[in-house]
């Protein structure tokens, strides 16, 4: 078996002790807040009003420009307010609030998606199948939410030949990409046909890392009577990141400011393979995902096939609750997932988990001086100079941070995670891309 890794990076304990729970449905939550902002990208414009009623999988938000993409009704019921609600970025935002009817009911009566296709979907020319793609709502499911049918739409200038399916998981805790690829096999590589389809490549890789052998194992089996790479990547954060991804499987190094496709590669999750198998084959839109429910303070930690819109709240009811007081929540993974401030805030379609830590599992020293040991250097993926950028980040110094490559960090967090002096390196840089970023805008 051929291993392969990028630079940098660390080994973080795994805490993966979902990985043997299958992926179970979550119950009907009493009402669903389906944010309009969803997506990388300008928020989709409502089309629905108070009195409303809709089917499953109904358009309820129209896209707003090619970078943006439709909402659904995750469930079918009444809207009972279009309205800011507290939203997984920490601020209230524009929100569709539907009370579920308890039938979760497609349009007449159809039952497990809306418009089965009646032809191969192979045959169909790739405009086509991007629409479907878009009509269905589908973003990067790995956590960036990125619209899928604009990556898989580049430039007349960008010849795409490599495309990187995403199963690496290297965020600790996280364990819903591992249980869809053990038990969804099929799913998987029915998406990978269709982006295939779109993309016209030659080469198709899967990459995952080598701490999940009984997901290559089936892979492997799956992609028997197929032309697809399963490539066993080694055990390392942020394995799942794109550039280092795209290095450790293609060895190409993506330029700095550069894109994936600027190397001739595009990546997919490989929940975004399956939900575009949903689109395509069985017009099923993005009104649902499968996320890790985890952490020491809940009770009975699971796997969950979740509507979009339900509470984080319901979440936790459904794995039993609360075995601990909880002093942090994080939706996502523990190195780049977001601090929740409530647990009344939705899950929206980039929530690939959700973390619930109890005392013992955060660290509570403080802040000391940088003893210039350099760790931070050593493990950054993007090769930069962690303490650096921090250090102008921190003198508001935007200029100077810019030039030792600010924006090429990629938020990963192995600096701070490692740091002795518990400095919030991450922080403190991404604050300063923001700032680099408006500056841009502005000039
Ligand atoms: S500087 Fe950015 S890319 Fe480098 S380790 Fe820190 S968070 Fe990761
Ligand atoms: S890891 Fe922390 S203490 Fe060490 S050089 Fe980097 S910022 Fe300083």
């Amino acid at each position: 078996m051929k291993i392969k890794r990028f630079p940098g990076g660390l080994h973080p304990p795994e805490h993966k002790s979902t990985a043997a729970r299958a992926i179970e449905p979550c119950s009907l939550p009493d009402e669903l807040v389906i944010p309009l902002a969803q997506h990388i990208g300008a928020p989709a414009e409502p089309c629905v009003v108070i009195g409303d009623t809709v089917a499953k999988g109904q358009v309820i938000a129209q896209p707003r420009g090619f970078v943006s993409v439709p909402i659904h009704a995750s469930s079918s019921g009444v809207v009972t307010a279009v309205e800011p609600r507290l939203h997984p970025m920490g601020r209230p935002l524009p929100a569709i609030v539907i009370k579920p009817d308890g039938r979760d009911a497609w349009p007449d009566g159809l039952e497990g998606g809306m418009n089965p296709l009646l032809v191969d979907p192979l045959t169909l020319p790739p405009s086509r199948l991007r629409d479907m793609v878009r009509n269905a709502g589908v973003v990067g499911l790995g956590g960036a939410t990125f619209p899928t049918h604009v990556k898989l739409s580049p430039p007349g200038g960008k010849k795409i030949n490599t495309l990187i399916l995403n199963g690496v998981e290297c965020e600790p805790y996280l364990t819903a990409d591992h249980r869809l690829m053990l038990e969804e096999p099929e799913r998987i590589l029915a998406g990978i046909d269709i982006l295939r389809r779109i993309l016209g490549v030659e080469r198709v890789c899967i990459g995952i890392e080598e701490n999940k052998p009984d997901a290559i194992a089936v892979m492997r089996d799956a992609c028997a009577q197929r032309d697809i790479e399963v490539i066993a990547l080694k055990v390392m954060y942020p394995q799942g990141a794109e550039k280092q991804l795209i290095f450790a499987v293609t060895g190409r190094q993506t330029p700095s400011g550069g894109l994936p496709m600027d190397v001739g590669v595009v990546v997919q999750n490989v929940g975004t393979a399956a939900a575009v198998a949903d689109a395509i084959i069985h017009g099923r839109p993005l009104v649902e995902r499968i996320a890790t429910i985890t952490g020491p303070a809940l009770v009975e930690p699971k796997n969950l096939r979740i509507r979009i819109g339900t509470s984080l709240r319901h979440l936790v009811a459904e794995c039993g609750g609360l075995r601990e007081e909880v002093v942090k929540v994080i939706m996502g993974g523990p190195m780049m997932g977001h601090t929740q401030l409530s647990l009344d805030v939705p899950a929206i379609r980039g929530t690939s988990g959700l973390l619930l830590l109890d005392k013992n599992a955060v660290a509570t020293r403080s802040e000391g001086p940088c003893i210039r040991c350099a760790r931070c250097v050593s493990v950054c993926p993007a090769r930069l100079l962690p303490t650096t950028i921090s250090a102008y980040a921190r003198r508001d110094m935007i200029a100077e941070a810019e030039r030792f490559n600010a924006l090429d960090c990629i938020e990963c967090g192995c600096c701070a995670y490692t740091c002795p002096a518990r400095i919030p390196l991450v922080q403190s840089i991404r604050q300063v891309k923001g700032a680099i970023l408006a500056k841009r805008r502005l000039s």
